[in-house]
């Protein structure tokens, strides 16, 4: 071998290993914009989606009562743009429009959000592909999307032309869902899904078996997949599965969460991720083949907006203002890591205008990468290292709520992240709990309460 060809064979061999094959890529969630922001105002009317709580401590960059101010939207792209201006492409899987009564928006106001929000991302990453998917709140009446052609998706494929191929934009007027060659590289998918389709919110797709197709149509595209030995990601914005912060809530119908389950199942070995917002907390779920073998992994990023959720039985549910970038195999498509930004709203609005990492998942939670194999792991320390619990809550709403996870928050985001099907959730709560029950004071409580009862009944 001449001393050439060595030195090509030893400097592919090591830059293929360190640097060739790894890519990056953003994603962005949960911008909420709320247009009628306005610091001139008395606390409880500096913003529409405080719906009168007060917004106590409002600044520049926003409050927790409130959805993002103008000002949020632009640092959290301009964020991207400084820390890592080059990506391979964008993920973005929605909800611009803020948290208000649907007779304070309106079909034109909606797309005239969604219109800008497209239109700042593109002045910051004009030669950047954006992979871009609705949310429930990208729509008037919110969470109402049909499964059939409607004014909204059709004008929202205009606005997303340029990310879209021909093909793209056909079935996005259809259903708000598509597919294209990820970077058009030939072996490399994007499936970006409308899975507002299966939200239980959504009264038009109940009693449809199959709204738009859609599961059809992705059983499809994932079967010609395998048949090309190609390589999946998958997008989009309600993930199935429960929410972390309030016990037993799904987002999907029963009927959908169980097909889309299915789906995965089956297609598993040709998909490499699912990226998903609507939490607007960092968490992850985990999908388990019959054996219990860990399959895949649907990540979900924490929203861009710090609004306090509403929903009934959540005590504290805001979150910083948090990005994150992924860093992934351009061969394989293995999710490496993941390095999560955020900006502490409270200092932020003493004027310093700051976004800073809060955490890299290898790094934070010992693990070499982001398989679902890795990410069995890091479920493995949070369910059974307090350390690790306490860390991962902390990160679950972006730094912002820093008080202990006690045993029924760990059950919680437990049994949340580990099971996506919905008895296999209620058999969880079951035995998590139980554990603390046999430990605890509570099997001693139990006694007095019935005898009480029995007393008084
Ligand atoms: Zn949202
Ligand atoms: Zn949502």
């Amino acid at each position: 071998m001449s001393a050439l060809k060595f030195f090509t064979v030893f400097a592919f061999g090591l830059f293929g290993f360190t640097f060739g094959l790894s890519g990056r890529f953003w994603h962005i969630t949960d911008m909420h914009w709320d247009p009628t922001y306005d610091l001139s105002n008395k606390p409880d009317k500096v913003c529409a989606s405080s719906g009168n709580r007060p917004a106590s401590n409002a600044g520049i960059f926003g409050d927790y009562a409130c959805d993002s101010p103008w000002k949020l939207i632009h640092s959290s792209l301009s964020a991207m743009k400084a820390i890592s201006p080059d990506p391979d492409f964008i993920v973005w899987t929605g909800d611009d429009t803020p948290h208000v009564p649907n007779d304070q928006l309106g079909e034109e106001a909606v797309l005239g959000i969604i219109n800008n929000l497209t239109y700042v991302i593109k002045q910051l990453f004009p030669n950047t592909k954006v992979y871009s998917a609705l949310g429930n709140h990208d729509f008037h009446p919110k969470s109402q999307l049909p499964g059939a052609f409607h004014n909204i998706y059709n004008v929202t494929s205009e606005i997303w032309k340029d990310w879209l191929d021909l093909e793209s934009q056909e079935t996005f007027r259809e259903g708000g869902f598509y597919t294209e060659n990820l970077l058009n590289r030939k072996g490399y998918r994007m499936l970006v899904l409308n899975t507002n389709l299966y939200y239980d919110q959504n009264k038009l797709t109940q009693n449809i078996e199959d709204p738009a197709g859609q599961f059809t149509w992705a059983d499809k595209v994932l079967t010609e997949a395998a048949n090309n030995n190609e390589k999946v990601y998958i997008i989009g914005h309600v993930p199935p599965g429960f929410f972390e912060k309030k016990r037993s809530k799904p987002w999907f119908t029963a009927k959908f969460n169980e097909q889309y389950l299915k789906l995965i199942q089956k297609h598993h070995s040709v998909i490499l991720g699912q990226f998903f917002g609507h939490h607007h907390t960092d968490s992850f779920r985990m999908i388990y083949n019959s054996n219990g073998s860990p399959i895949s992994t649907i990540f979900l990023t924490p929203g861009v907006t710090p609004w306090k959720t509403t929903l009934p039985g959540v005590a504290d549910g805001a979150n910083n203002p948090g990005i994150r970038l992924f860093e992934y195999d351009t061969e394989t498509l293995l999710v490496k890591d993941m390095v999560t930004y955020y900006m502490n709203l409270t200092f932020a609005n003493t004027g310093k205008e700051r976004w800073e990492k809060e955490y890299r998942l290898t790094e934070s939670f010992r693990v070499p990468d982001a398989s679902p194999l890795s990410m069995h792991k890091v479920l493995e320390h949070i369910a059974n290292d307090n350390c690790y619990l306490q860390k991962y809550y902390e990160y679950n709403s972006v730094s912002y709520d820093l008080t202990e996870c006690n045993k029924d928050c760990r059950v919680d985001h437990i049994c949340a992240a580990r099971e996506v099907d919905f008895s296999q959730y209620e058999n969880c709560l079951e035995k998590e709990g139980a554990l603390f029950i046999s430990g605890g004071l509570l099997p001693f409580l139990t006694v007095i309460m019935s005898q009480m009862l029995t007393k008084y009944l």
